[in-house]
């Protein structure tokens, strides 16, 4: 078998209201799939992820011009061989960022060929599930004003507790006492349900701000504190590691072993999350996942792009072990976001659907999803 197309896909939609996390606005989603096609007529699905404010052009261009000139011709089943040498030609100018979305991109297509080929769901050529579902947990609470909002974001806990979520990320950052504002709220929506919340400020504040936010909200056992400060101050991670007792995660804006060695290294986090469609695919997660395992670190991906990722994430999630196992341990969750996406909807003939808090494991061959044609031209940038 040989690779006979690579298409980089650059999709955008507008949505009705933006919204903000702690580093911008969002004004309209962006998507930049990747579409790598076989002499054998298999065709295998990839996602390159954008960060929120990130244009999905920059990964296409990656594409087009540094990556595909290496994989027309080659076998798509060297999968392991093809990320180095995608990895290794672009170092110099790689490393993190965009280039290893595109990396991500290209090696999750590779990765949906081999399970149609061999007639294998992903997570089983990844080794095998630690568990066929997966519980999940909300991410959303995003700002409309920016501060003030207690009242509304503790309407959405009611609504998320609800619908059968049992774990509430909430997004923070709009300065420590609006934070803690949102939190009071929040909580006293949720008391005596049996929820357990996150937070993320994504990078908000420096080490004494963090701290000061991580102590004010001790009472509540979070379940993690994410990323409380900016991706390359690990001093201030481990800082905050040290003066806190709650889990500290991060490493939604790391990438590769080279990168999550560093993180390991300095005994920065409690939890590691890199997200598929980012780090590297899941050639670079498994990497990943062998050397938190080492370092007792748990890895519990961020999840955030298209159907594509999503389903992609899942695999990856099925097939990650616990670093620390016990009968009752904390299994990883499935970042499960809650705002309007409509590449989430409308992009794959079997979009994920959550059943009272839970995802199974898909059971199709390859990522067990088809992507149609007519949505990506809809959609189309
Ligand atoms: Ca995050």
């Amino acid at each position: 078998m040989k690779i006979t197309g690579v298409r980089a896909h650059c999709l955008a939609s507008e949505l009705e209201t933006p919204f903000a996390f702690s580093q911008g606005w969002v004004k309209a989603r962006g998507a930049c799939l990747v579409e790598v096609q076989t002499d054998a007529g298999l065709t295998g699905w990839g996602e390159a992820l954008c960060q929120g404010l990130q244009p999905p052009q920059i990964a296409a261009a990656a594409i087009e011009s540094a990556l595909k000139p290496l994989l027309i011709g080659a076998d798509p089943l060297q999968i392991e061989p093809l990320w180095h040498r995608m990895y290794m030609q672009t170092r110099d100018y790689g490393m993190k960022g965009a280039m290893i979305a595109a990396i991500s991109g290209v090696d999750i297509a590779l990765w949906d060929i081999a399970g149609k080929s061999l007639g294998q769901p992903v997570w089983r050529l990844l080794g095998g599930a630690h568990r066929e579902r997966v519980q999940i947990y909300a991410t959303g609470f995003y700002r409309e004003a920016g501060q003030g909002e207690a009242p509304r974001l503790a309407d959405e806990a009611t609504q998320r507790a609800a619908e059968g979520f049992r774990f509430l990320k909430i997004k923070l950052g709009f300065g420590v006492a609006d934070d803690l504002a949102v939190m009071q709220a929040v909580a006293s929506a949720i008391e005596g349900k049996g929820l357990r919340l996150m937070i993320d400020t994504n990078h908000a504040y420096g080490v004494a701000d963090a701290v000061r936010l991580g102590r004010a909200l001790a009472p509540l056992d979070l379940r993690w504190y994410e990323e409380p400060v900016a991706a390359e101050d690990l001093a201030g991670y481990r800082e905050l590691r040290a003066k806190l007792d709650v889990p500290v995660a991060g490493g939604e804006n790391e990438f590769t072993v080279f990168g999550f060695r560093q993180l390991f290294e300095a005994r920065a986090v409690d939890i590691a999350q890199p997200d598929v469609c980012a780090a590297g695919g899941l050639t670079a997660c498994r990497h990943i996942a062998s050397l938190a395992l080492a370092h007792g670190v748990q890895v519990n991906p961020h999840v955030w792009g298209s159907s594509v990722g999503q389903v992609a994430s899942l695999h990856l999630i099925g097939a990650l072990p616990l670093a620390n196992p016990s009968l009752f341990a904390d299994e990883p969750v499935f970042e499960y976001d809650c705002s309007a996406h409509p590449f989430r909807e409308q992009l794959v003939d079997k979009p994920l659907r959550q059943r009272g808090g839970w995802l199974d494991l898909p059971t199709a061959p390859g990522l067990g999803i088809e992507v149609d044609h007519g949505a990506l031209e809809r959609f189309r940038a």
